[in-house]
């Protein structure tokens, strides 16, 4: 398809941290067309999904206009489109829906997807955490719950207030620690009539420790905190079944509960396979160290979608500085690469890695060496590199006051239920969970 414009055309799958990153700095280079496909219209900031779900912030903290970014770019086009083909020698891409982009150079950053490796009824009766739209389901879940029992308490018997959390990385131990705080702060003020004391939090991973690559001092930390917040952890455990009115764990013990949250891992977006490549570890795409892949020069795959070898040989993390990074990375390749210059090795500056672990503890391992910190500093350092890693001035302090809200009082933030049917449960759907007849 031509357009009648000779500038180099770059087409960019993605708009998470790693095409944005790419795409921002292309748009620097008006000699440059750049197309962003993404199936949402806006960026969404997933280390503070769980927030969201969780009612500390709104939807809209986290998820920035992807037009916007680019308003004052016109040799950037944002479009709409869901990608399923995708023809590595000629860089064409095509929508579910009939378009087709092709570029002088493809950039393919459509990130994960949850990998439920296979467990029984986990896809339908889980509740995944990877998108917002997961995230506002899940909030709906969590609230709608607790209006049903603030209405009819005998609920609780099956399972209203259970809520088992799979896998214990940083996304299970957050949500684990605010979902802690939910049920000890905002139960109280909010929810008069909701016996808190028969809240259960169940955190299961198959692994020994939680936070797996901090130290063991850490490993202890977090699991102080969480207990304290009320959360039962279960190591070397995984969950076996999810069905509709509980969970089986691989222990055997039944769980009744409306409200399994997969946390448990992640796989590379279907993007990965529709390229007809060999796929490698996680589903991913295995890239060169200057990020190209599949022998074809121009074609790029950066952040979650990639296998992207690190100083040591291994894959790099699954995180949202190694997607940016490599995006920044890739267009500088690009550019390269246009210029009749050679491409550069992506190198990654480890910045450390942090998780919070509820309103006011934090963990971090700050910089190279991963030198550690618990507590407040942490909590600072966490909320000062979050507000900003976040896009757009007004998300940063909209999420500053929001957190700010939270810490100093009682109540969180907006509890809306506003996805009504994510809130409404068949409470005779499951037989494991009936209640006995009386005798
Ligand atoms: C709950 C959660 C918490 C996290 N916490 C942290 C953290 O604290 N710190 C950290 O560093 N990292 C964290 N991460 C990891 C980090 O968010 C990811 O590594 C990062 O977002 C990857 O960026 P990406 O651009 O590769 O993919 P994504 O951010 O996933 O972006 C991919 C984009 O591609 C789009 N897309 C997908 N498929 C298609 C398609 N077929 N067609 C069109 N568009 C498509 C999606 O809509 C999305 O916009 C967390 C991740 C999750 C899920």
């Amino acid at each position: 398809m031509s357009s009648g414009d000779d500038r180099r055309h770059v087409v960019i799958v993605g708009g998470g941290f790693a095409g944005l990153g790419c795409a921002q700095k292309l748009a620097d280079h008006p000699d440059l067309r750049i197309t962003l496909l993404d199936r949402n219209n806006y960026h969404q900031f997933q280390p503070l999904l769980y927030q969201v779900a969780t009612s500390l912030l709104a939807p809209a903290d986290i998820a920035h206009s992807l037009r916007e970014v680019f308003a004052n770019q016109d040799n950037v086009e944002v479009e709409l489109a869901e990608i399923s083909e995708v023809d590595l020698p000629t860089k064409t891409v095509k929508s579910s829906d009939g378009g087709e982009w092709s570029g002088d150079a493809l950039v393919l950053a459509a990130g994960s997807q949850p990998n439920f490796f296979g467990t029984q009824g986990a896809p339908e009766n889980s509740f995944p955490l990877y998108s917002l739209d997961n995230a506002t389901r899940l909030r709906s879940r969590i609230l709608g719950l607790l209006e049903q029992v603030d209405r009819d308490p005998q609920l609780i018997d099956r399972g209203a207030l259970n809520f088992v959390i799979v896998g214990g990385g940083p996304t299970g131990v957050e949500v684990a620690g605010a979902i802690g705080d939910m049920i000890e702060l905002t139960l109280p003020a909010e929810y008069h009539n909701v016996d808190t004391s028969r809240a259960h939090i169940y955190l299961v991973d198959l692994g020994d420790a939680l936070l797996k690559p901090f130290s063991d001092k850490a490993h202890a930390y977090v699991a102080k905190v969480l207990k304290d917040k009320g959360v039962d952890i279960h190591l070397g455990t995984g969950v076996k079944e999810v069905h509709t009115g509980h969970a089986v764990l691989s222990d055997g013990t039944l769980v009744p509960t409306r409200c399994v949250i997969w946390a448990g891992g992640i796989k590379a977006a279907p993007v990965a396979a529709a390229c007809g490549l060999a796929q490698g570890r996680g589903g991913r795409v295995d890239v060169e160290s200057d990020l190209t892949f599949g022998g074809h020069p121009g074609v790029y795959a950066i952040g979650d979608i990639a296998n992207i070898s690190g100083p040591d040989g291994k894959p790099l993390p699954q995180l949202g500085s190694v997607a940016l990074q490599s995006g920044k990375a890739a267009a500088e390749n690009i550019l390269a690469e246009f210029a009749g210059k050679p491409p550069k090795d992506f190198a990654y500056r480890d910045k450390g890695i942090m998780a919070m672990i509820g309103r006011t503890e934090a963990i971090a391992a700050i910089g190279e060496k991963h030198h550690e910190v618990h507590g407040q500093l942490a909590h600072i350092a966490w909320l000062g590199i979050h507000a900003s890693l976040m896009t757009g001035t007004r998300d940063k302090i909209e999420a500053i006051i929001a957190w700010a809200w939270d810490r100093y009082t009682k109540t969180g933030g907006p509890h809306v239920l506003d996805r009504r049917e994510a809130a409404k449960i068949d409470w005779e759907d499951d037989p494991a969970v009936m209640p006995s007849p009386a005798t």
